[in-house]
Order: C-alpha cells, then structure tokens, then sequence
C-alpha cells in the first residue's frame, strides 16, 4: 500500500515484548524500564490479525524484535503461525542472541528465514559492560547455532556510540569478515531528541525511501521509528489503526518521546 509520499509500506516490524534479558547502556537504565502489564501486551491472535490485514494491504516482509524477542512465551509457535500466512517472502528476527543457541534450530523448523544478532564488541568484557548482564559466550554459542540452523545471511548489528573506542567497531568487523557474517554500523541514536543516522551496511535511516511500519508489543502502530503518532488498535481496531498509520507517515522523521528503543524494537 502507498502512503502519502508514494512509498511502498510492505514492511511491518512487530515488537511482540518489552521485557529484555539485557539492560544495553544506549538502550535501558541499568534498573530496566517499566514493563507494561501482561493484560496490555497483544496476544498472539491479535498479532496474527494484525499481520493477517497488513499482508492483505500489501506486507510482503515482517520482521520480529523487541525488547527481546526470545524472552516471549512461546515465541516459535509464534512464528510458525506467522510462516504459515501466505504472502510474507520475508520473515526475520532482531535478536541479541543470548538464547540463540537454545531457539536457533526450532525457529528455523518453525520458518524463521534469518536473524540479525546484536554485537557491539569482541571483547567479553566490553560485552559485560555494554549489556551490563551478558556473557558474550552465549552470543557467539547464538552465531554459530544459527549457522547450523541454516539461517541465513546472519547479520551483526553493531551499534557505535557516541564516545565508543574505535577498537571494538573494528574488531567485529574483523571477526565478521572472518566468520562469514554481514555488519551493520549503528550510529547511536536518541528518539527524544530526533538524532537519527543512516545505518551504514543496512536500509536505515533513508526517510525517502522508508517502506516499515512498526508494530509495539502493546498495539500501537507507528507509523515511524521517529515520531510521537501512534495508533493503537485495540483502541481503534485494526483497520483502523492500520490505515490511520499509513495515511500519516511523516515524509520525514522529527521525535518520538513516547518509546525507547526497548518497546518499539529499533
Ligand atoms: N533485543 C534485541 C536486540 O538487541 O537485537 C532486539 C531489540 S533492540 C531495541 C533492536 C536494535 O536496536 C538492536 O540492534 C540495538 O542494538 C538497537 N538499539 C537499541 N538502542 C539503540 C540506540 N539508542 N541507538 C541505536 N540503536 C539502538
Ligand atoms: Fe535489550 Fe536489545 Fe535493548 Fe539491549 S538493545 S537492552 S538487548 S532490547
């Protein structure tokens, strides 16, 4: 479907939770965010209508993510329910890959067709630093269980901050060129204040050319990773809300001080 600036929306990025297993420094507060209640959160059903009425709108692509997707009960059923809707080419997940090795070989039996992993440095304890919980150990057991899963590319989002060491961004370019792994360098970004970038190695950030449409884990649909609009569908109902995003993405994005990063998946 097109919107107002003759973009293709055929991308929906659902955040199905906003609880994590990580509290990353550009990301959460050492003490975490407040998490919304259960009662809140879109169940599968509600997810599966939702993508059910985007593909007939013209998704041909979805993307699952977070918080961490891999925290969610459930979550291969998940997407064995989305795999099996005819009209998604494109099925991938944004994951920091802590529970990989555990997931990795079910959501490809499940249809998963590829994962970004999250990784911003080589060295363990930078790890440690970054994620404040992690073990890199898990991520890397994550890589390789994804490799042997058959999901394919694998992708590295690494985030580069604002006042990081050059070192670390290097290093996982080094250990992806070695390990046959595509990067992506994120700038860090800050949704209050509208400091967005391109990502270099990926589609981010090109405002022209934006075909997503995002999904929270509490039914809001957003029309832009920047922006205050939101339009719930449990409120509206998912015609509704679908149309009322598509009709009202911003050509540009501005702000958004209404999510984090954790709730609405990057
Ligand atoms: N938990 C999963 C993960 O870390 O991959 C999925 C959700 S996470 C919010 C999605 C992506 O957003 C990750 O690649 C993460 O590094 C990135 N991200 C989080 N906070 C960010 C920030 N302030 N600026 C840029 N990217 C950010
Ligand atoms: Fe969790 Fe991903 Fe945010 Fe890190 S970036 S705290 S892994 S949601």
């Amino acid at each position: 479907m097109f919107d107002s600036f003759n973009r293709n929306i055929n991308y929906l990025r659902i955040s199905v939770t906003d609880r994590c297993n990580l509290r990353c420094v550009y990301c959460m507060p050492e003490c975490g965010v407040p998490i919304m209640s259960h009662d809140k959160i879109l169940t599968f059903e509600e997810i599966i209508e939702i993508v059910r009425f985007g593909i007939t709108h013209g998704i041909t692509k979805v993307r699952i993510t977070g918080g961490e997707p891999l925290v969610r009960k459930g979550i291969v059923q998940l997407v064995t329910q989305i795999t099996a809707i005819e009209g998604i080419n494109d099925i991938g997940m944004t994951t920091n890959g802590i529970l990989l090795g555990q997931f990795a070989q079910d959501l490809a039996a499940a249809g998963l067709k590829r994962v970004n992993i999250s990784l911003d440095t080589i060295d363990p304890d930078c790890f440690h630093e970054i994620t404040r919980l992690g073990n890199i150990e898990d991520v890397f057991r994550g890589i390789e269980a994804a490799r042997a899963a058959g999901l394919f590319p694998i992708k590295i989002n690494c985030v580069v901050k604002q006042h990081s060491r050059e070192t670390d961004a290097a290093g996982v370019r080094d250990f992806c060129g070695k390990n046959g792994l595509q990067v992506r360098f994120i700038k860090e970004m800050n949704l209050e204040t509208g400091q967005f970038s391109l990502v270099e190695g990926g589609d981010g950030g090109h405002c022209a050319t934006c075909n997503r449409i995002r999904l929270t884990a509490n039914g809001d649909l957003k029309p832009c990773l920047f922006t205050d609009l939101s339009y719930n569908v449990r409120e509206m109902g998912v015609e509704k809300a679908y149309l009322a995003a598509i009709a009202n993405k911003p050509s540009c994005g501005s702000i958004n001080q209404s999510n984090q990063f954790s709730n609405i998946g990057g």
